[in-house]
């Protein structure tokens, strides 16, 4: 292979490096993959490096040289002549993983793409359109998304990046997402996220409604809004603003009521039950405001 024809990687002593690989270890061998790309070195040569850099060299030694594929493409390749098998450094790895914690087995990856599709969530958009899907979590492990089929789903790169940096700029509320997140249905989910900004003066976008809402048999979280406001009693109020051309909808939560004693669902349900009847008994004259 032409050195030309290599994209360029970071040093091992980098910052990029060091935030990819906490482990010494990981980027010491990394060091080794990185000066011996034109001659990729066997496992023995690696744990011999291991041995007389940093003292040890083991199974553990294999392992770190593994992990060096988080975000870099390794090949083990038959080396010509003496077919020993060789670790060869191509370079960065097109679907990196952001934090090992977050690492997704490829069967859930697989699991994800059956029952979801293939095809960014967002644009519709797949590999027909010669576009890379990344896994996403739906809720950001940062604020207690689990790694589960649920709470994943498929991406282009672009609304994978496009969606981090929204979220970033939300972490000053990721305590606020924390505590709704957590709750056990979507009207408890939506309705503390409302009452932990409006504690700070301030509306929440529809964005973060969804977020939380999320749940896979009840859908439509504008529903549940509006249940909260019709049968739980809360006084939630939508505004809509045009900034730089695109509509951003927030939800001001003047007032609140406490949570019903048999559950917010439990409540919702009978309430359905209760309109339903009603609605049989006047039949076409309507029971809505
Ligand atoms: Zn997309």
């Amino acid at each position: 292979m032409d050195a030309s024809n290599k994209d360029e990687l970071p040093s091992a002593d980098s910052d990029e490096v060091r935030a990819m690989f906490s482990n010494r270890e990981t980027r010491e061998a990394y060091r080794f993959l990185l000066e011996r790309r034109n001659d990729p070195p066997t496992m023995a040569e690696w744990i011999e490096r291991a041995t007389a850099v940093l003292g040890k060299g083991n199974v553990h030694s294999q392992r770190r040289l593994r992990d060096v594929r988080d975000y870099f493409d390794v090949a083990a390749k038959r080396r010509p002549g003496d077919g020993e098998w060789v670790y060869q450094l191509e370079g960065r790895s097109q679907s990196p993983v952001a934090d090992k914690s977050e690492r997704i087995s490829p069967k859930l990856q697989a699991e994800v793409f059956t029952v979801k599709g293939r095809f960014c969530q967002m644009c519709g958009r797949g590999p027909g359109d010669k576009v890379k899907l990344q896994i996403d979590h739906i809720v950001p492990r940062s604020w207690g998304g689990e790694t589960v089929l649920d709470n994943l789903e498929p991406l282009c790169q672009e609304h994978n990046n496009g969606k981090k940096a929204f979220f970033a700029s939300l972490d000053p509320h990721s305590g606020a997402m924390k505590a709704a997140i957590n709750r056990g249905n979507p009207w408890e989910r939506i309705g503390e996220l409302l009452k932990a900004f409006a504690r700070e003066g301030r509306w929440t976008p529809v964005e973060l409604i969804a977020v939380v809402a999320r749940d896979t048999h009840k859908g439509d979280p504008l529903k549940r809004l509006r249940e909260l406001r019709f049968v739980l009693g809360w006084n939630i109020v939508a505004h809509r603003a045009k900034v730089e051309g695109v509509t951003q909808v927030t939800y001001e939560l003047r007032s609140w009521e406490p949570w019903p004693e048999e559950g917010a669902p439990a409540a919702v349900s009978e309430y359905e039950r209760k309109r339903k009847r009603e609605k049989g008994e006047k039949n076409e004259e309507g029971t809505e405001e």
